[in-house]
C-alpha cells in the first residue's frame, strides 16, 4: 500500500484555514468527519460482533433447535477461518483503496457488501450461510482498514488531537460491539422472542436468522449515516489522481491473500502447517535482525511484535468460540435474579474497554517518559491474557459440580481487556513509528495479518474445548496459560535486544 495514515492527507487540507468547520465541530471539538466515521464504524462493528456472537452457537446447536448441528471442532475451524479471512483481506482492501477507488468509496462498497452478507444469513440454507460469511469477509476487508486510515486523514500531520481522535474512534468500535450481542442474542436465543414469533404464526426455530438480519439492519444504518453525511468527508479518502492502475499487482495481492487463506485452511487437517508458518516467522525475524541497516533491524522488531500479537489474539479471540461455549454450557447466566442469553457475554469485553480506556489514557499521560517501553507493554499484555486462562483453571475444575457462577467470566474479560489495552493500541502506534516511511501502509496491513493468523490459531485451539469433562477442560486452560506465559517470559528476556533493534524508538 502506498498511502499511510499520515501521508493520506490530501494536500488541500493543509491549505484549509484552521477556523474552517472541516477541522472542528465534531465530537469533543474534533473534525466533523470524525462523528460520521464514529457512527459508521459503530454500526459496522455492531453488525460484525452481533453476528459473531451467534456464529459458534448457531453452528453447534442441534438442528431440532434451529442450528446447523456441527461438532465443536468443525465449528471452531469454520469460525477461525472466517475471522482470519476478515482481517487478512484488509491487505487487499487497503491496496484497492490506495491504488484504485480511494478509501471513501472503498468504505461505501465494503458496507454494502457486508450488509448483503448479513441479510444472506437471514435465510435458512447452508448456501446462504456460507455465502454470507464470504461476503462479510470481503466487505470488511474493504471497509475496516480504510475507515481507520480516513480517521487519520482528518488531521493535519502535526495535529495533536490525532491520538485522541483514534481513542474516540475506538470507543465507537466498542459501543457497537457492546450493544450488538444484547440485541442479536435476544432475538436468537431468548424464550420471549421465540414465543413472540410463534404468536405471529412464524417458525420460532428461525430465531437465529432474526439475529443475523438484525446485524444487517445495523450495517444498513451505518451506510445511511455514511451517505447522508458524506459532505463532511468530501476532502478525504479520494481515489489516486494518476491514471496508472496496477492491475497486475492487484492480481498478485489477491492471489497471495487467497493462497494464505487456503494454506491456513488446510492447517485444520494438517496442523504441522501452523508450526511451519510459525517457524517461517522466526526465520524472518533473524534474517532481518542480522542484516545491516537500521530499517532491516526495525523490520525485525516489527516482526517480533507481530509474533507476540499473533499469540495474544490466539487466546483473546477465543471469546466467540471456546469462551462462548463455556458461557453457554457451564456458566449460570444470571444477574440480579434474571437469566440472560449466553451470547450477551460477548458484550463484557467492550464494557471493560469503555471503562478502562480512560484509565489507561490517564495513566500513560501521568507516567509520561517513565512508562514501560512498548516491548515491555507487550510482555505485560501477554502476561495478562495468560492470567485470564489461569483464572479459568479453578473455574474449569468447579464445573465438575455443575454450572459455575458468572464472576469467573467477568474476571476473565477484565484480565483480557487489561491485556488488550497494553497491546492493541500500543501495537498500532508502534507500527506507525517503526515502519520505514514508504512502508507504513504495508506495515499496517501486516499488523492486521497478525490478528488474522491469531484468529485462525484461536479457532484451532478452541477446537480442543471439551465441556463434558472437568479434568480435560482444566488441562485445556492450563496448557494454554502455560504456553502463553512461557512466550511472555521469552519476550521479557528479549526486551533489551528488541529495544536495540528498535534503535531509539520507544
Ligand atoms: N476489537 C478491535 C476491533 O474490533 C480490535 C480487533 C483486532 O485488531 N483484532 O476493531
Amino acid at each position: 500500500m502506498s498511502s499511510t495514515p499520515g501521508s493520506l492527507l490530501p494536500t488541500d487540507l493543509t491549505a484549509v484555514p484552521l477556523t474552517d468547520p472541516i477541522h472542528s465541530g465534531g465530537i469533543g471539538g474534533h473534525p466533523r468527519g470524525l462523528t460520521t466515521l464514529f457512527f459508521t464504524e459503530m454500526w459496522e462493528r455492531f453488525s460484525y460482533y452481533g453476528m459473531r456472537a451467534l456464529l459458534t452457537l448457531f453452528m453447534v446447536t442441534a438442528a431440532a433447535r434451529g442450528g446447523l448441528e456441527f461438532d465443536t471442532k468443525k465449528a471452531a475451524a469454520i469460525y477461525g477461518t472466517y475471522t482470519m479471512s476478515v482481517y487478512l483481506l484488509s491487505i487487499l482492501g487497503g491496496f484497492i483503496a490506495d491504488n484504485f477507488i480511494g478509501a471513501r468509496r472503498a468504505v461505501l462498497c465494503g458496507g454494502i457488501v457486508i450488509a448483503c452478507g448479513h441479510f444472506a444469513m437471514a435465510f435458512g440454507s447452508q448456501a446462504t450461510f456460507f455465502g454470507g460469511l464470504v461476503l462479510i469477509a470481503l466487505g470488511t476487508g474493504l471497509l475496516k482498514p480504510n475507515i481507520s486510515t480516513m480517521v487519520g486523514s482528518l488531521y493535519r500531520p502535526a495535529d495533536e488531537r490525532r491520538d485522541a481522535g483514534f481513542s474516540i474512534f475506538y470507543m465507537g468500535i466498542n459501543l457497537g460491539a457492546f450493544l450488538a450481542p444484547l440485541i442479536t442474542g435476544y432475538l436468537a436465543q431468548s424464550a420471549g422472542w421465540k414465543t413472540q414469533l410463534a404468536a405471529w404464526g412464524l417458525n420460532p426455530l428461525h430465531s437465529w436468522h432474526w439475529g443475523f438480519a438484525a446485524a444487517g439492519v445495523g450495517m444498513t444504518l451505518g451506510l445511511i449515516v455514511y451517505v447522508a453525511q458524506r459532505g463532511r468527508l468530501a476532502h478525504v479518502g479520494l481515489a489516486p489522481a494518476d491514471g496508472a492502475r496496477p492491475w497486475k499487482k492487484l492480481g498478485l495481492v489477491g492471489l497471495a491473500s487467497l493462497a494464505l487463506i487456503a494454506t491456513m485452511y488446510a492447517s485444520d487437517d494438517h496442523p504441522k502447517i501452523i508450526l511451519a508458518v510459525f517457524a517461517l516467522q522466526v526465520v524472518a525475524v533473524l534474517g532481518f535482525a542480522f542484516r545491516p541497516g537500521q530499517d532491516s533491524k526495525r523490520i525485525a522488531a516489527i516482526l517480533v511484535f507481530f509474533i507476540a500479537a499473533e499469540i495474544f489474539w490466539a487466546i483473546f479471540e477465543q471469546s466467540g468460540s471456546s469462551i462462548t461455549l463455556f458461557a453457554d454450557r457451564l456458566t449460570r447466566n444470571e444477574a440480579f435474579g434474571h437469566s440472560f442469553p449466553s451470547s450477551w457475554w460477548q458484550s463484557v469485553n467492550s464494557i471493560w474497554v469503555i471503562l478502562l480506556a480512560p484509565v489507561f489514557a490517564f495513566m500513560w499521560i501521568r507516567l509520561g517518559p517513565r512508562q514501560p517501553s512498548s516491548p515491555l507493554k507487550f510482555v505485560l499484555g501477554l502476561l495478562f491474557v495468560a492470567l485470564s486462562f489461569v483464572l479459568m483453571v479453578p473455574a474449569a475444575r468447579l464445573t465438575a459440580e455443575g454450572r459455575v457462577g458468572p464472576f469467573w467470566l467477568v474476571g476473565l474479560y477484565f484480565l483480557q481487556t487489561v491485556g488488550e489495552m497494553l497491546l492493541s493500541p500500543v501495537g498500532l502506534s508502534t507500527m506507525t513509528k517503526l515502519a520505514p516511511q514508504r512502508l507504513v501502509g504495508l506495515v499496517m496491513g501486516i499488523w492486521f495479518l497478525a490478528a488474522a493468523l491469531g484468529n485462525k490459531l484461536a479457532g484451532a485451539l478452541a477446537g480442543e474445548f471439551k465441556s463434558e469433562s472437568a479434568a480435560e477442560l482444566t488441562t485445556f486452560f492450563w496448557h494454554q496459560a502455560i504456553g502463553v506465559g512461557l512466550c511472555a517470559l521469552a519476550l521479557f528476556a528479549l526486551v533489551p535486544w528488541v529495544r536495540r533493534l528498535m534503535g531509539g524508538v520507544r
